[in-house]
C-alpha cells in the first residue's frame, strides 16, 4: 500500500521530475484517488473547494454536539470502502455487526420483527428470519422467497435491466404492496435512495444480489461510532499528509485546460497548477462545467443524471428513549432511526437521527412542520418518548445527496477514462455498477487511479483488486 520505492524518481519525465497529478474534489472518490496515486509514487495535489474533506459524508458542530450531515452505513460486501477504512486506519471506528440484525418496528401493529441471518449458506442464511418475519403473511413470505431466487438469476450488468423499473418487476413476480413496503423498499429505499417503482432494475438487482444473495455475511451492517468527519476528514487528512499529498482546502477549481507543453493546467484563484494527470472527482454537474471540450463525446448526457435528496431529522431527548443502536420502521413516515448519543459527544439524554431517504416530498418542508410530523411518530414507535422532553430538534437537508437511480441511468454514467489522455473521472455517480454510495465513490477513485497508473506504465498492485 505504500509508495512504490522500487522505481527511481523521475522515471516518467526525466531525472529529478516526478510524474505529477492533480485530483479535483476531496470527497471519498477524490481522497481515494489521491492516496492511490501518491502510494504509486506520483507527486499529488488534492484540491477541495470546501474547508474540509469528506464531500457528502461529513460532520459539523452544533453547540457541544458533533452532528453528521446524514447517517451513513455500509455493508460487509462494501469491500472497497472497507479497504479505504483500513487505508486511513479507521476500520476500528466504524465496525461491522457480527451478524446482520435489523429490528423492524411496525408503528400501526406495535410489532417488532427482525431481519437476521444465520451462519447457514446463501440463501438459507435468511430463511429462518423470513419464515418468522411478522410483517408479512405466510403467502407473502413464500412469494418473497420465490422472487429472491428469480433475482439471483439476473445479471445486474445486463443493459436490458437498466431500462426496466424494479417496482414493475416485483409486481410481475407476485410481490404485494405490503411485501414491497415491509421488505423490498425497507432495504431498497435506504440503499438506492428511491422507491422500487422509481429504481432501475439493474441497480436494484445489484444491491439485493450482492447484499443478500452473494455471501452469508454480505449484508452485515457497519457504521461510524464517531463523527464521520473524524474518519473522512481527520484520518483521511492524516493519511494524505503521510503519503506526501499536498492538500489544499477552500480551493475551488475554476478551469481545466491543456497547456502548450501538453500537460494539464488546473486553475484555482491566484494559481495555475500544471500536472501530467488530472482526476476530476466532483459531482456530475460540476464535472460537466469543468470538462474541456471534446473530453466526452456527449457531455450533456451528464446533465441527464438526476439527483435525489435525503433528509435527516435530529432529535435530542432529555432521557434514553431507545435501547437499540438502530431500527427500521413501518407504518409511519419514519424510515431508519439511529442512536447517535455517544458519537455526538452528548453527555446526558439521548440523540436520535432519523434517516429519511427518497425525501422529495419533505426536503423543503419547514422545520416546524417536520417537528409536528415526526415527534408524534417517534412517540408512537417508542413508548419511552412519551413524556420525554425534547431538548433540541433540527434537520439537515441534502438536496443532491445521490444521483437518482432511475431506469436508464446506467447508460448515462461515464467510465473513468475520457477522450483526453491524462484526464480521468471519478465520483459515486460514474459507471461503477453501484448505486450512489461510499462504496461506489471509493471504487470510482480506485478505478480512475488504476487507469492513470496504467497509462503512465506504473504498477498498481498496491490497489484494491476487485474494483478492476
Ligand atoms: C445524507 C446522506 C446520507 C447518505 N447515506 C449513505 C449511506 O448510508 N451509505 C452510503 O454508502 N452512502 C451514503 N450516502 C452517499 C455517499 O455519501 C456519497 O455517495 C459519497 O460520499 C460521494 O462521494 P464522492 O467523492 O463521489 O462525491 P462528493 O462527496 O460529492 O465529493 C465531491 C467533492 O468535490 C468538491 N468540489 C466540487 N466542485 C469542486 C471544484 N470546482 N473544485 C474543488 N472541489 C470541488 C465538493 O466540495 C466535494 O467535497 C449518503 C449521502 C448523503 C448526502
Amino acid at each position: 500500500m505504500r509508495q512504490d520505492d522500487s522505481r527511481p524518481e523521475g522515471d516518467a519525465d526525466g531525472p529529478g521530475k516526478r510524474a505529477s497529478a492533480v485530483v479535483v474534489g476531496g470527497g471519498l472518490a477524490g481522497i481515494t484517488s489521491a492516496l492511490a496515486l501518491a502510494d504509486a509514487g506520483l507527486d499529488v495535489t488534492l484540491l477541495e473547494g470546501r474547508p474540509r474533506l469528506g464531500g457528502l459524508a461529513f460532520s459539523f458542530q452544533r453547540g457541544d454536539l458533533t452532528v453528521d450531515n446524514g447517517q451513513h452505513v455500509y455493508l460487509r460486501c462494501c469491500t472497497a470502502y472497507r479497504w479505504f477504512l483500513d487505508r486511513v486506519e479507521g476500520a476500528h471506528l466504524a465496525p461491522l455487526q457480527e451478524r446482520l440484525d435489523v429490528p423492524v418496528l411496525d408503528a400501526d401493529r406495535h410489532r417488532l420483527g427482525r431481519l437476521r441471518r444465520t451462519a447457514l449458506p446463501v440463501p438459507l442464511h435468511l430463511a429462518a428470519s423470513l419464515a418468522t418475519y411478522p410483517h408479512l403473511s405466510l403467502a407473502e413470505r413464500a412469494n418473497v422467497g420465490r422472487a429472491a431466487l428469480a433475482l439471483k438469476g439476473l445479471d445486474p450488468a445486463d443493459p436490458a435491466l437498466d431500462s426496466q423499473d424494479f417496482g414493475s418487476w416485483l409486481a410481475a413476480h407476485g410481490q404485494s404492496k405490503r411485501a414491497v413496503e415491509a421488505l423490498w423498499d425497507l432495504v431498497g429505499v435506504a440503499t438506492l435512495n428511491a422507491v422500487a417503482g422509481d429504481a432501475s432494475l439493474g441497480l436494484a438487482a445489484m444491491v439485493f444480489k450482492t447484499g443478500l444473495l452473494s455471501d452469508p455475511g454480505a449484508a452485515d451492517i457497519g457504521w461510524a461510532r464517531v463523527p464521520l468527519g473524524d474518519i473522512h476528514d481527520g484520518l483521511a487528512r492524516k493519511a494524505l499528509d503521510s503519503a506526501g499529498v499536498r492538500t489544499e482546502l477552500r480551493t475551488r477549481v475554476t478551469s481545466i485546460s491543456r497547456s502548450k507543453n501538453g500537460s494539464w493546467r488546473v486553475e484555482v484563484p491566484g494559481e495555475a497548477i500544471e500536472a501530467d494527470t488530472v482526476v476530476l472527482a466532483v459531482a456530475q454537474a460540476e464535472t460537466h462545467d469543468l470538462l474541456p471540450d471534446g473530453a466526452l463525446d456527449e457531455p450533456d448526457r451528464l446533465l441527464g443524471i438526476d439527483t435525489a435528496p435525503i433528509l435527516n431529522v435530529h432529535v435530542v431527548y432529555d432521557r434514553k428513549v431507545l435501547k437499540k443502536p438502530f431500527f427500521a420502521a413501518l407504518g409511519t413516515p419514519v424510515q431508519w432511526v439511529f442512536d447517535r448519543t455517544e458519537a455526538s459527544g452528548l453527555a446526558a439524554g439521548q440523540y436520535l437521527a432519523l434517516s429519511q431517504s427518497a425525501a422529495q416530498d419533505e426536503i423543503d418542508a419547514p422545520v416546524a412542520a417536520l417537528r409536528e410530523r415526526y415527534l408524534p411518530e417517534l412517540e408512537r414507535l417508542l413508548p419511552a418518548a412519551h413524556g420525554a422532553r425534547v431538548l433540541d430538534f433540527f434537520v439537515t437537508r441534502e438536496r443532491t445527496a445521490t444521483f437518482a437511480p432511475t431506469p436508464g441511468v446506467g447508460r448515462l454514467r461515464p467510465g473513468a477514462r475520457t477522450n483526453e489522455a491524462g484526464l480521468y473521472l471519478a465520483g459515486a455517480w460514474t459507471a461503477t455498477g453501484w448505486p450512489a454510495t461510499m462504496e461506489s465513490a471509493v471504487r470510482s477513485g480506485i478505478t480512475a487511479a488504476r487507469a492513470a497508473l496504467t497509462a503512465l506504465d506504473r504498477p498498481h498492485d498496491h490497489l484494491f483488486e476487485e474494483a478492476a
